[in-house]
C-alpha cells in the first residue's frame, strides 16, 4: 500500500522540478558546522541541487514551487555508514529455512521495502557493508536509475572473510551442502594469504562496488564460535589496504576483539566498525592513524535484548550475543571521550530496517551531546565517504538532501525518529505538510 501512495508525488516533482524551483521554507534550519539553529530560511532546489540559501524575507524567485514547512527544523539528509538492505533479523529457524529455500531473488525483493524504509525514516545516504550473489550492487544501480525509492548507496559488495570466518558464505553448512558452494575463493570474498587478499579487492572492483569490507575479527551472527578471535593476518590486511588505494577504495573493518582491531589499525583501514574491545592502546593508534569509528551501538542493544529469547539465536550465536552486545555501547562513550573521529553507523539488517534514528538517542545516552551526533551523521559521514563537497550539509551547490522534523532535536535527539519530511536529490518521498 505505502509504496504506490509514495511513487505519485514523486514523479510529480521529478517532472515539475524541471521547470521550476522548488522553495523549501523552514521554521528552523540547523546549521550542522556553525551548530546554529536558523529561523525562518527558506531552501532553493533547482533539479537535484540545492541552488540557494536563504531568508524567507526575501522575494520568492519567478515560478518558484513553495513548501511550507514552517513548524518544522530542517537538517541535512542523514547518512548510515553500516547498514545490510540485503536481509533483515529473524528467529533461527527461519533464518535457517529461507538460507535452504529462498533464491537471491527473494532476498532481491525483500530489499526493495527495507530500502524504501531507510529512506523514509531520514536516511538520505547509506554505505552498504556487504552482501552476497551481488545483490547491493544491482539495488544501488536501480535506486540511483530511479526504479525504486531508496537512499543513495555505497556499497562493499561481497565482503571479504578467511576461510572459516565471518563472512565466509559455507561457515557450518552440512558438508552436503557446502559442496553445493563449492570452494569459496575471493571471487566470493574469501582469502588466505596476501595474494588472494589482493585478487579478493580487484574482484570487488569487477562487481562494482564502491569500497571495501573485511572481517578482521569473528562476528555474533555468523555460525561459529567465536565472535572475538583475529582472522587475518597482518599481512593480508597490509595486501587489502595497498590494493585498496590502487582502485580509489576506502576500507572497512568489522571488528570486536582487540588483537583484531590493533592489526586493521596497524595494517592501514579507514575505518573500525563495531571495535567492542578496544583498550587505550587501541585507542592512541586510532588517533595516531586518524582511523573513524562507526559505534552500531544499536545492534548491540538488538543482539543483547534478543539473546535473553530461548530460541531466537543458535546455541552458537545466543552467547556472544550476550557478551559482545551490551558492551558496544560503554566502548563509544569511551572512544567519544578520548578524541576518536566517530562516523554514525547502526548495523540495520541486524534489526529491523528503519530503526536506524534510535542510534541518535544511544549515542546521547553515552555522553555525546545531540549535535555531535548529528555532525557523525552529516559532516563526519561525508568526510569518510570522500563526499565532503556534495552531501551532509545545506548549502548552495550540495546536492538536494533535506529532511525535517517538528521540535528541536538539540533538546530532544529523539524526534529525529519521526521523520515529516524526507528530499532526496530534489525528489520529496516524504512530507506530512502538504
Ligand atoms: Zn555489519
Amino acid at each position: 500500500m505505502r509504496p504506490a501512495l509514495l511513487l505519485a508525488p514523486l514523479l510529480l516533482t521529478t517532472t515539475s522540478t524541471l521547470a521550476a524551483p522548488l522553495a523549501i521554507d523552514c521554521g528552523r534550519l540547523l546549521d550542522v558546522k556553525s551548530g546554529r539553529l536558523l529561523e525562518g530560511m527558506r531552501v532553493l532546489v533547482e533539479g537535484t541541487k540545492i541552488s540557494t540559501v536563504q531568508k524567507q524575507s526575501e522575494p520568492l524567485p519567478a515560478g518558484a514551487r513553495r513548501i511550507a514547512l514552517s513548524g518544522a527544523t530542517c537538517l541535512p539528509g542523514l547518512i548510515d555508514m553500516h547498514v545490510h538492505l540485503s536481509g533483515e533479523t529473524a528467529k533461527q529457524a527461519d533464518a535457517f529455512r529461507d538460507a535452504l529455500s529462498l533464491n537471491p531473488a527473494d532476498a532481491a525483493y525483500r530489499s526493495v521495502a527495507y530500502a524504501e524504509r531507510t529512506l523514509l525514516a531520514g536516511f538520505t545516504s547509506v554505505r552498504d557493508l556487504g552482501a552476497s550473489d551481488g545483490l547491493n550492487v544491482s539495488l544501488k544501480r536501480a535506486i540511483a536509475a530511479g526504479h525504486i525509492p531508496g537512499p543513495r548507496l555505497f556499497t562493499a559488495g561481497k565482503s571479504i572473510a578467511t576461510t572459516g570466518g565471518h563472512a565466509d558464505p559455507s561457515n557450518n553448512l552440512s558438508q552436503r551442502y557446502a559442496r553445493g558452494l563449492g570452494t569459496p575463493g575471493p571471487m566470493e570474498g574469501v582469502i588466505n594469504g596476501a595474494d588472494e587478499a589482493a585478487e579478493a579487492v580487484r574482484a570487488r572492483y569487477q562487481e562494482g562496488a564502491d569500497l571495501i569490507k573485511i572481517t578482521a575479527t569473528g562476528g555474533v551472527l555468523s555460525q561459529a564460535a567465536s565472535g572475538q578471535n583475529a582472522q587475518f593476518t597482518e599481512a593480508e590486511i597490509r595486501a587489502i589496504t595497498s590494493t585498496a588505494r590502487d582502485y580509489g577504495f576506502r576500507v572497512a573493518a568489522h571488528a570486536h576483539g582487540l588483537e583484531g582491531i590493533k592489526r586493521a589499525l596497524r595494517g592501514g583501514v579507514d575505518s573500525i566498525e563495531h571495535g567492542t574491545y578496544m583498550d587505550d592502546e587501541a585507542i592512541a593508534l586510532f588517533k595516531k592513524n586518524g582511523a573513524w569509528y562507526v559505534p552500531t551501538i544499536s545492534a548491540g542493544r538488538f543482539v543483547a535484548d534478543k539473546s535473553r529469547e530461548p530460541d531466537y539465536y543458535s546455541p552458537l550465536v545466543r552467547p556472544k550475543a550476550a557478551a559482545i552486545g551490551p558492551q558496544i555501547q560503554s566502548t563509544f562513550g569511551r572512544a567519544y571521550k578520548a578524541g576518536v573521529k566517530i562516523a554514525f553507523g547502526t548495523d540495520a539488517g541486524v534489526f529491523p530496517h528503519g530503526d536506524n534514528a534510535r542510534e541518535f538517542a544511544y549515542m546521547v545516552e553515552a555522553g555525546m551531546p545531540p549535535l555531535e551526533a548529528i555532525r557523525s551523521a552529516t559532516l563526519a559521514a561525508a568526510e569518510l565517504l570522500d563526499q565532503s563537497q556534495n552531501l551532509g550539509r545545506v548549502e548552495p551547490g550540495f546536492s538536494a538532501d533535506l529532511v525535517a522534523v517538528n521540535g528541536d532535536p538539540l533538546a530532544d535527539i529523539a524526534v529525529l525518529q519521526n521523520m515529516a519530511f524526507v528530499m532526496k536529490d530534489g525528489v520529496i518521498y516524504k512530507s506530512t505538510q502538504e
